[in-house]
């Protein structure tokens, strides 16, 4: 690989796991790129200041109007309000609709959200697969290896991600538990996709 100040970099095995960029890595043979494409999530935070603490004990999740949506209440005294999921390629503007309908759906479920300072609003990329399911594993290029695709769960999936790739690593394999999250599933063998169009 090389860095943008020109460094290379060399190594036996490389683990690509560039999440929603994962697909536009230069230097990966056409047939090896990961299909993997930006889903759009917009996020709010609001404060909740010392006068209404606690204001909320736990997580709330919940499907308003067929939308999902959740207020996570950090230690910090920050309440996390997301996340919208919105299929517009590489666009990360943080909109009015966004942002009112996620306030929307979590006033209808804590009406007491509209007390308190809206401090953050953010948009981000989530990496999604065809199927939103991580692509793990062996690429079918000797030496490249995959951890991406994580779709809206790449946090919580941190440990076990870790535990599978290190697997695949220093074994060559995947455990038997993650066989179902193999790049392979999206049609022929990167590797044999490769042979057929050389
Ligand atoms: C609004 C929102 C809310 C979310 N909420 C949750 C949640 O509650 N729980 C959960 O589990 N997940 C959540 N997710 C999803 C989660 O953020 C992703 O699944 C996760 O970040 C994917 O991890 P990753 O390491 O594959 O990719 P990323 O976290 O995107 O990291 C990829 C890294 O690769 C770097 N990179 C890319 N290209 C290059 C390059 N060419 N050279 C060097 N570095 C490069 C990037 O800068 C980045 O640091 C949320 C996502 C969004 C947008």
């Amino acid at each position: 690989a090389s860095t943008e100040d020109g460094g290379a970099l060399r190594a036996g095995q490389v683990v690509l796991a560039a999440g929603s960029l994962s697909g536009r890595l230069a230097g990966v043979p056409e047939a090896l790129v990961p299909p993997v494409r930006p889903v759009k999530g917009q996020v709010l935070r609001l404060t909740v200041p010392r006068r209404y603490a606690p204001f909320l004990s736990r997580t709330v999740r919940a499907v308003v109007r067929g939308s999902h949506v959740y207020l996570v209440p950090r230690e910090n005294g920050e309440l996390v309000v997301g996340a919208t999921s919105e299929e517009l390629g590489w666009d990360t503007t943080v909109t009015a609709g966004g942002v009112y309908e996620l306030l929307r759906d979590a006033h209808e479920l804590v009406p007491g959200i509209t007390e308190l300072p809206l401090t953050e609003t953010r948009a981000g990329l989530r990496p999604g697969s065809p199927d939103n399911a991580p692509l793990l594993g062996p690429s079918g290029l000797d030496g490249l290896l995959l951890a991406t695709g994580h779709y809206r769960n790449g946090v919580l999936l941190t440990p076990v991600t870790g535990d599978v790739m290190a697997h695949a690593l220093v074994t060559g394999g995947l455990p038997e538990e993650a066989r179902a999250f193999t790049p392979r599933r999206f049609g022929a063998a990167p590797m044999e996709r490769l042979e057929h169009s050389a």
